[in-house]
């Protein structure tokens, strides 16, 4: 059926809205396509939650604290900061739609990598911020002497997404230390399955430059993409920001139960680490295992990572998956056609992918 849109804006008909991965509405399937986390989030996120629920006069029949200050302050503590150097989001794609509204709606064009987490474009069109995309090296890298241009803003995410790749901290320093009147956000979605996090992360950077945004979320490391909790990390002056354009637009956007499992999961520091490096070393297992069936794996520090097969159609194995039972991410876009983005599951799950794979490959050779 074809939309009657003549009620709407000129602004409504003229919007390309993302297009988010597949949830399927059956559980029997390996779903490895929108790099959730296979295990539960923390239980005493669960159990802050469920007190929530369960307090007598329940908490629900009142809002929540406007500017999640003790989710903040915690967040805080954690890394080491002051509580106006964090802010909260629904979701980080909430707190990237604020930091393009905030620092991108300028003269100069934004940059971004020609290959990239590809909401970044249409948030642009949303805001009507002009782009320059700068193309990735051959082994999908990304050389920041390209980004040697005029802008008002340069946005990537690190490690990049789809395609795993971790940018040196060396060279996110040159990158904003290039740029001083220029906003430069790096959203660090992934970031907490790099080997060494603490060396890999620019958050520590914020106190260093002015002009250094870094955004988070708990949907990936946290495994809590369900409850929707993201969040930037900036100078005070650029968090101010972050808040006025909030309390424009909402500002209730975490509410109490979101506000609560965010909280707790951040307090749980031996839960946390421990998943995160289950995570890690499955990654490592899987990208081995695809090697040992002939794919080419780019080096990953995220939770999924991205792989071609030589002398295969990468949408063919994706649909041929699917038939099994096994979903990943096929982006049929110029450069990134042969390859296949796939989570990383558990144990059992990764098996599963493999063992598929290797009938597949059998019936086709
Ligand atoms: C998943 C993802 C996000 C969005 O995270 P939410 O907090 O769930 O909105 C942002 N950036 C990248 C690169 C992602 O992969």
């Amino acid at each position: 059926m074809s939309i009657d849109n003549r009620l709407w804006s000129t602004k409504a008909k003229n919007l390309s809205p993302y297009v988010p991965g597949e949830q399927p509405k059956h559980d029997n399937l390996v779903k490895l396509n929108t790099n959730e986390n296979p295990y539960p989030p923390s239980p005493k996120a669960v159990m802050a939650m469920q007190a929530v629920l369960s307090n007598e006069a329940c908490a629900l029949r009142l809002y929540p604290e406007p500017e999640s200050d003790e989710l903040r302050q915690t967040l805080a503590d954690y890394h080491g900061l002051g509580l106006d150097e964090v802010f909260v989001g629904n979701g980080s794609d909430e707190v990237l739609a604020l930091v393009f509204a905030c620092f991108f709606m300028k003269q100069r064009p934004l940059l971004m990598p020609d290959i990239s987490y590809s909401f970044y474009p249409v948030y642009a069109d949303t805001f009507g911020v002009t782009t320059q995309s700068i193309p990735l090296k051959d082994d999908f890298s990304i050389d920041i002497k390209e980004y040697h241009q005029s802008c008002d803003g340069i946005i990537l995410a690190n490690p990049n997404a789809p395609t795993g790749r971790l940018l040196p901290i060396e060279d996110i320093k040159k990158l904003i230390a290039m740029h001083p009147d220029a906003v430069v956000v790096i959203d660090e979605a992934y970031i907490d399955y790099a080997d060494d996090v603490k060396q890999a992360s620019a958050v520590r950077l914020i106190r260093q430059f002015d002009n250094l945004v870094i955004t988070q979320t708990f949907s990936k490391s946290r495994a809590l993409a369900g409850l929707r909790v993201g969040m930037a990390f900036a100078n005070p002056n650029l968090i101010a920001a972050l808040m006025a354009m909030k309390n424009s637009f909402n500002s209730y956007p975490l509410d109490r139960l979101a506000q609560a499992g965010a909280k707790a999961s951040v307090e749980d520091v031996a839960y946390f680490e421990d998943k995160r490096t289950q995570v890690i070393k499955l990654r490592k297992a899987l990208t081995q295992d695809l090697q040992t069936l002939g794919f080419t794996v780019l080096p990953s520090a995220a939770n999924f990572v991205f792989a071609t097969l030589p002398n295969h159609q990468a949408a063919d194995l994706s649909q041929a998956l699917r038939q099994e039972g096994v979903i990943v991410r096929h982006f049929n876009q110029p450069r990134i056609k042969d390859y296949l983005r796939i989570s990383v599951g558990t144990q059992a799950q990764n098996q599963r992918l493999i063992d598929v794979l290797t009938q597949i490959l059998a019936k086709m050779d």
